[in-house]
């Protein structure tokens, strides 16, 4: 068992990959202006497409839904059909490192809980020339919320994601990497512990049941509770933060 295999098995059934909720994306959604049937929105490292799912129920637009594991897209696929909402998005497998779309083709960028994986400042300067002109784009990005904290949460999350940084750093990425701030919010804690540790925590026992508790297992299944525990004690010095942008001429 290795660790992208656990992490599919893992996540591969639920409805979110990271924290959100359905109130968060429809919040980001009504601060971008003229959205109509032409619309074209790419959704990047979809999951298994909650998010993907609320953007076509609330717009007319065309959604183009991507992430690396087709795992995650049988999933998304699994809802579109159920939602009728096949000849709405298209998903494709796909890195966001390397995606294959030609340039100025996208309306609105998308991507919830997934930019970390390449980098805040690398995925916002490498997608913005997919963006039509005056196109925005809307991130979620975990970030701290106030200017110090507790050693212990520094040293955690500084270890896992490098690039953390407060709300105000955030704002002065993206306006560096070509595009002008519109809006951001902070997601609070149901977006967390209800749609993301919650259902992790439950399905934890029957996890390591399936795998007969082998030492990987338990010590993956561990990191994530540890993760958790720290979003219990910490939840005021961070969070992730939904940030819109206009793409810059
Ligand atoms: N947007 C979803 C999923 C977030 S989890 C939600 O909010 O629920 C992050 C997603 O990014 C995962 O689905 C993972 O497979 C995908 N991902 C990670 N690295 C990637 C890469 N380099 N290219 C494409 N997708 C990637």
């Amino acid at each position: 068992m290795d660790l992208l295999e656990l992490i599919i098995e893992y996540h591969k059934d639920n409805e979110r990959q990271g924290p959100g909720s359905k109130e968060a994306t429809l919040k980001a959604l009504k601060l971008i202006p003229h959205l109509n049937k032409k619309t074209k929105i790419l959704d990047i490292g979809c999951g298994t497409g909650e998010q993907t799912i609320t953007l076509a129920k609330n717009t007319e637009a065309h959604i183009t839904a991507v992430d690396m594991l087709p795992q995650f897209l049988e999933t998304l696929m699994k809802r579109v059909k159920e939602n009728n909402l096949i000849d709405r998005i298209t998903a494709k497998e796909m890195l966001m490192d390397n995606l294959t779309f030609e340039e100025n083709s996208f309306d609105v960028i998308w991507s919830e809980g997934a930019i970390y994986n390449i980098g805040f400042e690398k995925g916002l300067s490498l997608w913005r020339k997919y963006l039509k002109d005056n196109g925005y784009i809307a991130v979620s990005e975990i970030s701290w919320l106030t200017d110090t904290r507790p050693d212990e949460i520094e040293g955690y999350w500084v270890n896992a994601y490098p690039e953390i940084d407060t709300i105000e750093n955030k704002l002065s990425v993206i306006e560096k990497c070509g595009y002008s701030n519109v809006a951001h919010f902070i997601l609070d804690d149901k977006c967390w512990l209800d749609n993301y540790y919650q259902p992790l925590i439950e399905n934890a026992e029957a996890f390591l049941r399936k795998y007969n508790y082998a030492d990987e297992v338990k010590e993956f299944v561990e990191a994530g509770k540890i993760e958790a525990d720290m979003y219990y004690r910490f939840k005021e010095y961070y969070s992730y933060v939904f940030y819109i942008a206009k793409k810059k001429q």
